[in-house]
């Protein structure tokens, strides 16, 4: 049986996705939605509200980001507790039992089969969906610069995070040190570099699988969910980032990469 049903939202959304704007912009973790037939996975309604079911404003700034530019945007429909689009699908925390400190019962003890309707319903549709975009720009030539937008709660199992905004990068650092340089020239912004996450091949699956093995320039961009839980803030940073993604449009563009 489908895990969606046929008046459910679909496992996948994308805006302008003929745009020949050299910006391709993800979501993956965009909705705290889940699929009926899977109730509430044993989670307490004040846990839906909270970073471990989605990335808290993430999808506001990167659908103002994808308005602006009139570029794609490609995003999740369905909470990453059901299945976690940016985690690769042999790994045990696809299907969180755990996120952060709270348990996920209805994750627990999931036979194969199970686990195979919601990777073939939600994860697989997205990232097939990324795919088939990204081969119809190289068909075309256009140059794309991935952009995968993401949000990060301001404390983490007690721990306070003073970083406003970071970004993540592993193998090619070109986008990430661009951005960093021009918002290190506002001197008031904590910026990370690679802190409070990684990106990695283990613990991602959008950057590596979509932009590095195609060669594409790209980032990810974390931003703290306190700056962007409200429509002023998720403006002001749209604001923020759209002149420093035109340097990015820019200055890749000269240098070919
Ligand atoms: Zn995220």
């Amino acid at each position: 049986m489908s895990l969606l049903a046929p008046h459910e939202l679909p496992a996948v959304t994308v805006l302008h996705p003929d745009s020949h704007s050299p910006f391709f912009f993800t979501c993956d973790h965009a909705s705290r939605r889940v699929p009926a037939c899977l109730g509430d996975l044993g989670v307490p309604a004040t846990e839906w509200a909270r970073h471990i079911a989605w990335d808290i404003g993430a999808l506001a700034v990167a659908e103002l980001l994808a308005a602006h530019f009139s570029a794609t945007l490609v995003a999740t429909g369905y909470s990453r507790l059901v299945i976690d689009c940016n985690r690769q699908l042999w790994r045990h925390d696809c299907i969180p039992e755990l996120s952060e400190l709270t348990p996920v019962p209805g994750n627990c003890n999931l036979t194969e089969a199970e686990r195979t309707r919601r990777a073939e319903a939600l994860h697989r549709p997205y990232h097939d969906t990324i795919a088939s975009l990204l081969d119809a720009r190289a068909a075309l030539r256009l140059p794309t610069v991935y952009l995968a937008i993401h949000s990060f709660t301001p404390v983490y199992k007690g721990e306070h995070r003073p970083w406003q905004i970071a970004m993540l990068s592993n193998r090619d650092r070109r986008v990430a040190e661009i951005l960093m340089r021009e918002l290190q020239r506002e001197t008031s912004l904590v910026v990370g570099d690679n802190i409070p996450y990684r990106l990695t091949d283990e613990t991602d699956y959008g950057v590596p699988v979509h932009a590095e093995r195609r060669g594409l320039p790209h980032v990810l961009i974390e931003l703290r969910q306190d700056e962007i839980e409200h429509p002023e803030g998720q403006r002001r940073w749209a604001d923020r980032l759209v002149p420093l993604l035109e340097i990015v449009a820019r200055e890749t563009a000269q240098t070919g990469i």
